[in-house]
């Protein structure tokens, strides 16, 4: 048997064996995945048999794509996401398809329609979201990297909860060609990887312009791997203290400025910044993604994909049912607050308010990165919470996107590197904005932080263990 099929069962074997405890994935195709290791013993591409894992809103042909809903059935679509062709042309094994929050609307993973991810460190625990099963999948030893999407922090946020490293990129760095629409002007697919090597080369192998997607850019496709070791020495690392305070988890916060002595310590020069209208991020995010999801939730008409309800007379009634019944809970606030939002009499006051206060955001990450060359905060206020901590507070839940949200309003990169643990053995998440197209200098910070300070423990439920 060649090493590499011998991998990719591993790899199965670890995902079927830890399922049962962890839900991360929603299917496993052990056929398909032996077939491509098989093909793979040949080839030649840069993750020429690495077993990956995608999150269950990105398109892989034939094989159920569910978003974690109940309103897309048994949806197979008949294509590849671009991100998904390109994973497969450079080798990579897809072994399955990762639990989320439905439509990746969430920040613990609890809105999946099937079923809680359990956090890999404590099984009690969520694993963040939206891209929580992507994240335990990686965590858990399952597979090295896997792709995720973000909207306002669905790969960042989890990568923290779980300690693994979790990159958002530019948008427009990777095609959504494929990726189930949330928020358009707001998502891109991300990559997860048990260390930035990792995610450094499943972004080489799937960035760039796709002809599929016109919002993509025609911006060269740095090679990510070589930039990896440029270290931080002289690099300014802007701090916004002002967001250190109130809302922040103490141990967190001691974390996360002893990360930012150590990024010193190694040649990083520390500069003080303000990003004045980042307490709106959240505000303004909550607006627009919502807006945008109520506009693209409305394919979902029991007509074009998957679910249909029974029983309907008539065409309306059929609507009706279909989204009543195929539709969460959440799913179903944000459509009522999208189209509240973007309705005549409240669009000024809100939708357009917010699509201004969104520049100024964006104007307040211009400034700051004259002043440095990467931005470092927590990723998450807060270790992973409890499964049903927050779940019946749907604004507590939205704060903890505090420190993600901007990069997607203004459409720059962030990555999440692990930075300790904390008194209870959960990992805490540093977070490094950079500016457009910066995904090098971020992977490099974040490398040369994770080869110097090593996340000590490792999560309880773990394919070795
Ligand atoms: N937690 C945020 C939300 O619920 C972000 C989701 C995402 O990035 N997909 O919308």
């Amino acid at each position: 048997m060649s090493e590499i099929l011998k991998n990719v069962r591993s790899a199965l074997d670890a995902a079927e064996k830890l399922n049962p405890e962890l839900n991360a994935f929603l299917s496993i195709d052990r056929e398909s995945a032996e077939e491509s290791a098989e093909q793979a013993a040949d080839g030649s591409g840069p993750l020429n048999g690495v077993p990956v894992a995608v999150k269950d809103n990105i398109c892989t042909k034939g094989s159920r794509t569910s978003c974690g809903s109940r309103i897309l059935g048994d949806y197979r679509p008949q294509y590849d996401a671009t991100a998904v062709s390109r994973l497969k042309k450079a080798g990579a094994v897809i072994i399955g398809k990762t639990n989320m929050d439905e439509f990746a609307m969430g920040s613990s993973n609890e809105n999946s329609a099937f079923g809680t991810v359990k956090n890999p460190w404590d099984t009690s625990r969520v694993p963040g979201g939206s891209s929580g099963g992507s994240a335990a999948a990686v965590a858990s030893g399952i597979v090295r990297a896997a792709l995720g999407s973000e909207t306002g922090g669905s790969v960042r946020q989890p990568a923290s909860f779980c300690g693994v490293v979790g990159l958002k990129p530019t948008y427009g760095r990777i095609s959504r060609y494929g990726l189930v629409a949330f928020a358009s002007s707001l998502d891109q697919i991300g990559v997860f990887g048990r260390s930035s090597a990792d995610v450094a080369d499943v972004l080489g192998a799937i960035a760039g312009r796709d002809e599929y997607d016109s919002t993509t850019a025609d911006v060269a496709v740095p090679d990510y791997r070589a930039s990896l070791s440029s270290g931080v020495g002289g690099l300014r690392i802007g701090v916004p203290r002002a967001l250190f305070g109130e809302g922040l988890d103490g141990e967190v916060r001691e974390s996360v400025e002893k990360a930012i002595d150590g990024l010193e310590s190694l040649g990083a020069e520390i500069v003080d910044i303000d990003l004045p209208h980042a307490r709106y991020a959240i505000a303004v995010y909550y607006i627009i993604a919502t807006a945008e999801a109520s506009s693209n939730l409305a394919r979902f008409d029991g007509v074009r994909y998957g679910f249909r309800a029974e029983g309907a007379h008539e065409l309306r009634e059929m609507y009706f049912k279909t989204r009543e019944e195929g539709f969460g809970a959440e799913v179903k606030r944000r459509i009522m607050l999208g189209t509240y939002v973007l309705s005549s009499g409240y669009y000024d006051a809100y939708y357009a308010k917010a699509q201004k206060v969104r520049t100024l955001l964006k104007r307040d990450f211009l400034e700051a990165f004259e002043q440095c060359d990467v931005i470092a905060t927590p990723t998450s206020p807060s270790t992973a919470f409890r499964i049903g901590e927050k779940s019946d507070d749907p604004i507590a839940m939205y704060l903890s996107d505090i420190y993600t949200a901007s990069a997607n309003l203004v459409g720059i990169p962030g990555i999440s590197v692990p930075c300790g643990i904390s008194g209870e053995g959960l990992p805490i998440g540093l977070q490094l904005l950079g500016p457009y197209w910066s995904e090098d200098r971020l992977l490099a910070s974040a490398s040369c932080f994770e080869t110097s300070f090593p996340l000590t423990g490792r999560p309880n439920v773990h394919a070795e263990s």
